[in-house]
């Protein structure tokens, strides 16, 4: 077999290698059918099993009742930035963000072009290195919902437990943590993932919506922006990312025969304070990022004395196959992304690594 390397990129990241190595037994033709899944029609039986099958396993992995509707769609968590607003913010046309980072203010600049926006909460004039306390927020218990970013991908920061609105229906930005640990589905009105950081290729999009919140979608809506429509025809109302689903089905199988989300969580955070004590222990030489009471457990940065040495860093890094640990063109320094499918063993490799450098520098 060819060699794998370790990969800490933040998106497209890595995927579990029973998950590839069970698709590229099944490409050539799934499952005797004679094709695979790439090239069977969307509406066929075989395919219909498959997406069915992704919904349920989805619901089985965070315990979601039947008053939630999965929808898959397309566009990346991006588009969802707009259909958010464009689906729940009417009639009050107004709803409250928290901005913790950059993919926060995307989402923000989207919803200002359908009402108005209150920023409930912003770390920006600090940089983005810590998630605001429960005190700091200032929500409005009038408004539409309230939007959060449950992990911040690019800055290394993540809610430890989700803010509290009260009545107003909570929305999450879940992209780059979806599924790293069990959550309480039933605090949220609606939560959305792109897949390629944490359950699957690029291309699909994962939406877990609370039906009531279905009766706001106005027909004046285009088609594809209506979430109503996409619920009402079963992810189906075009030709949805059929090989995206079925990848994101397989992983959400994987998870659940490891033990579900309880064990992926103690993995993680296993994972992830293997690599801080690390950074902790290294007297100075390597800096966490963020506040500590809000590091992510996905995506850890950090910087070391000059960005000299960083350079250095990356660039003797990839000798050890170690791909994807440039920080954000945005905030310089390194960032490690050890989303679920990452191994503990290349998070004990990179801490070698990095004790060694640290030594001979
Ligand atoms: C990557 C990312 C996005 C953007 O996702 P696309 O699928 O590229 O649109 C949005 N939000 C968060 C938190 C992300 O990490």
């Amino acid at each position: 077999m060819e060699k794998r390397i370790y990969n800490f990129s933040a998106g497209p990241a890595i995927l579990p290698e029973e998950v590839l190595l069970e698709a590229q037994k099944d490409l050539y033709s799934y499952k005797g059918s004679g094709m695979s899944v790439m090239e069977m029609s969307h509406r066929g039986k075989i395919f219909d099993g498959i997406i069915k099958q992704a919904d349920a396993d989805l619901r089985k992995l965070l315990d979601i009742p039947d008053n939630y509707s999965i929808l898959f769609l397309q566009g990346g968590a991006t588009l969802q930035f707009s259909m958010v607003p464009l689906n729940l913010m009417p009639p009050k046309n107004k709803a409250d963000y928290i901005i913790t980072g950059s993919w926060a203010k995307k989402a923000l600049k989207e919803a200002k072009r359908v009402g108005t926006v209150n920023i409930a909460a912003s770390t920006e004039s600090e940089n983005f290195v810590r998630i605001p306390k429960q005190e700091e927020l200032k929500l409005d218990p009038d408004a539409s919902y309230v939007h959060f970013t449950s992990n911040n991908t690019i800055y290394g920061t993540e809610w430890k437990t989700e803010p509290e609105v009260g009545n107003v229906p909570l929305v999450c930005d879940a992209s780059s943590d979806f599924l790293h640990k069990k959550i309480d589905i039933t605090k949220y009105a609606l939560i959305y993932a792109g897949a390629q950081k944490n359950i699957g290729p690029s291309g699909v999009t994962v939406v877990i919506v609370r039906k009531d919140m279905l009766d706001r979608s106005q027909d004046s809506l285009h088609t594809y922006l209506n979430y109503k429509i996409h619920a009402d025809n079963d992810s189906m109302y075009n030709t949805p990312t059929t090989f995206g689903i079925y990848i994101a089905g397989l992983v959400f199988k994987w998870l659940l025969n490891m033990g579900g989300l309880d064990e992926m969580y103690k993995r993680n955070v296993e994972k992830a304070k293997i690599l801080y004590d690390a950074i902790d222990a290294s007297n100075g030489f390597y800096k966490g990022t963020t506040e500590k009471d809000s590091r992510s457990l996905m995506n850890v940065t950090f910087r070391l004395p000059n960005e000299e040495l960083e350079k250095k860093f990356i660039e003797e890094s990839k000798k050890k196959d170690f791909e994807g640990l440039k920080g954000h063109r945005s905030v310089g320094g390194i960032r490690a992304s050890i989303y679920n499918a990452f191994p503990k063993a290349g998070v004990e490799a990179l801490v070698q690594f990095m004790e060694d450098f640290k030594k001979n520098n």
